[in-house]
């Protein structure tokens, strides 16, 4: 499949759809604290999606059964939300969802501590938010799709933490998950050159300890497979003739 290149009224929409993402996102994190069980998070991002006037794209997507993926500590990505499941002071949660305006889709996540947090965890939520700034520092037109992949990967080989292979970022626009993937370890190539009007989500998966996961038998749950924790950061964002625009982050 081709990868789409958005036209200027499909680039409003994207930009629409990110703009209303990055707030329910704004509002969800002011409801992490212990004692919430991720299945009243999944209530509130569905409620907070659709008075938007917007669709969560989360939600029966393969047969999803939530709104928001919500994963905890050791869960990397897909965690389902549940009443039994209960943050608790210590824990890192990675929230994941998405909205789809008038046919056009965003994605992101954003890893949160919830209370006090271990100050080795606490550093792997932040270098995997910042090696999502320093990966788009190469989304521009003329530079190539693996230059992201290699600027996350080198930022993030200096702590010696485990990048995740098993899952990767996409393309996104009239679905959920587009061409190209996107991956956020080293390539020997530069892949495709990237192109003004390409939307893509970029989402670094990082673990503490090693890259290796594994599925829970829920079909869904991706843990790592040492059981130490892992964090996850995306954005959907516009590839520009000059700098990215990050569609799923307040304008300032
Ligand atoms: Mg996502
Ligand atoms: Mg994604």
């Amino acid at each position: 499949m081709a990868v789409s290149i958005k036209s200027p009224r499909e680039i409003e929409l994207m930009r629409e759809s990110g703009k209303i993402l990055g707030e329910v996102h704004d509002q969800l994190k002011e409801i992490i604290r212990p004692g919430i069980s991720t299945l009243e998070i999944d209530i509130e991002a569905e409620k907070l999606i659709r008075k938007n006037g917007c669709i969560p794209n989360f939600l029966h997507y393969n047969g999803f059964p939530g709104s928001v993926c919500v994963s905890i500590n050791e869960e990397v990505v897909h965690g389902i939300p549940k009443k039994s499941r209960i943050l608790k002071e210590g824990d890192i949660v990675s929230l994941d969802c998405g909205c789809i305006y008038k046919g056009y889709h965003s994605d992101a996540a954003r890893t949160y501590p919830v209370g006090e947090v271990d100050p080795e965890v606490m550093k792997l939520v932040e270098e995997t938010k910042n090696s999502f700034f320093e990966g788009i520092k190469m989304a521009k037109a003329g530079n190539h799709l693996y230059d992201i992949s290699n600027a996350i990967d080198a930022y993030i080989s200096q702590f010696g933490y485990g990048v995740v292979t098993a899952l990767v970022g996409h393309g996104i626009g009239t679905s959920l998950h587009e061409d190209p993937s996107i991956p956020n370890y080293h390539m020997d190539r530069r892949g495709m050159k990237l192109q003004a009007g390409m939307t893509l989500a970029i989402e670094p998966m990082i673990n503490l300890g090693r890259a290796d996961v594994d599925f829970l038998d829920d079909g869904w749950t991706c843990v790592t497979s040492d059981r130490l924790p892992s964090a996850h950061y995306e954005n959907t964002i516009l590839i520009t003739d000059g700098e990215p625009e990050v569609l799923t982050l307040p304008k300032n």
